[in-house]
């Protein structure tokens, strides 16, 4: 049994990680987001759905710094063995050209995505250190591995996730901790109407003329890329819708 902590788990690619990860039978989820009434009706789904799963839920916001280490150092006892960490949690805000962005946007991207996934990592890697299976799955994205017009932050944020991916790896290696980059395209979630600011029309239209991925698609990837040998580890992923250009 492996105990998984999900950051960003009350939506989309999370909460799909939650429920795939719940119906494979071995593992223990630890699960946290901002919204906590999202987070309980995903537990009561889940001890609905699955016989014996154990769930802990817990509120946080990555972007603090102090809560981040206060919440993983009190966590209950039972739930300190920790095996596999999802950075998930994530965002984007925004779609404008640099000369026109919004600097409060730019700082939550960076403040969530950047930062965020730094506090989490490290505040986690101490209980990592002392299990037998350890990995670290962080959420990238086709946008760190290209630029498209007016994603100019969000992107930069994901080239930061794509170089910490490699540093980690090489840092966590003598603990033999596996560490791995998922990289999608287009997922249907509740990204694009975040990155719209809750406009529904505007978001929907992005995925005009192609099926995009779900959070579910993710999910089975991470599903695979964790049960994967202990020789094995898949160092970086790109996943991507097929008519997606
Ligand atoms: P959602 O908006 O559906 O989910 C984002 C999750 O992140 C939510 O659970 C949200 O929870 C959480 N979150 C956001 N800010 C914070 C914060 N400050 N502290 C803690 N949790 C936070 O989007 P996705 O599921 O699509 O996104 C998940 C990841 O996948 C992100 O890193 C995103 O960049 C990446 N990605 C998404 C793509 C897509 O097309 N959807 C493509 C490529 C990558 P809450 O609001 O409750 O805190």
């Amino acid at each position: 049994m492996r105990t998984v902590l999900i950051t960003g788990a009350s939506s989309g690619i999370g909460a799909a990680c939650a429920r795939t990860l719940a119906s494979e039978g071995n593992y223990r989820l630890l699960l946290c987001a901002r919204r906590e009434a999202r987070l309980l009706e995903l537990k009561s789904e889940l001890l609905k759905d699955f016989e014996n799963i154990e769930i802990h839920t817990f509120v946080l916001d990555v972007r603090n710094r102090d809560e981040v280490f206060d919440r993983i150092e009190n966590l209950p006892a039972a739930w300190k063995n920790i095996d596999v960490l999802i950075n998930n949690a994530g965002l984007s805000q925004g779609l404008d050209a640099v000369q026109d962005g919004n600097p409060d946007d730019w700082d939550r991207m960076i403040d969530t995505n950047v930062k965020g996934l730094l506090y989490v990592t490290r505040a986690v890697t101490p209980l990592l250190k002392q299990s037998q299976n350890a990995h670290i799955v962080n959420l990238g994205s086709i946008a760190g591995k290209e630029v498209y017009p007016n994603g100019n932050v969000y992107c930069a944020t994901k080239h930061a996730v794509d170089a910490l991916n490699k540093a980690m790896r090489i840092d966590l290696l003598p603990f033999g901790i596996k560490v791995t980059a998922i990289n999608p395209g287009m997922v249907e979630t509740e990204f694009s109407e975040v990155r719209f600011k809750g406009d529904k029309d505007r978001a929907k239209s992005v995925y005009h003329g192609l099926t995009p991925l779900s959070g579910e698609d993710i999910a089975e990837t991470i599903a695979f890329v964790l049960s994967r040998p202990a020789h094995v580890n898949i160092n970086d992923l790109l996943i991507m819708p097929t008519a997606q250009a």
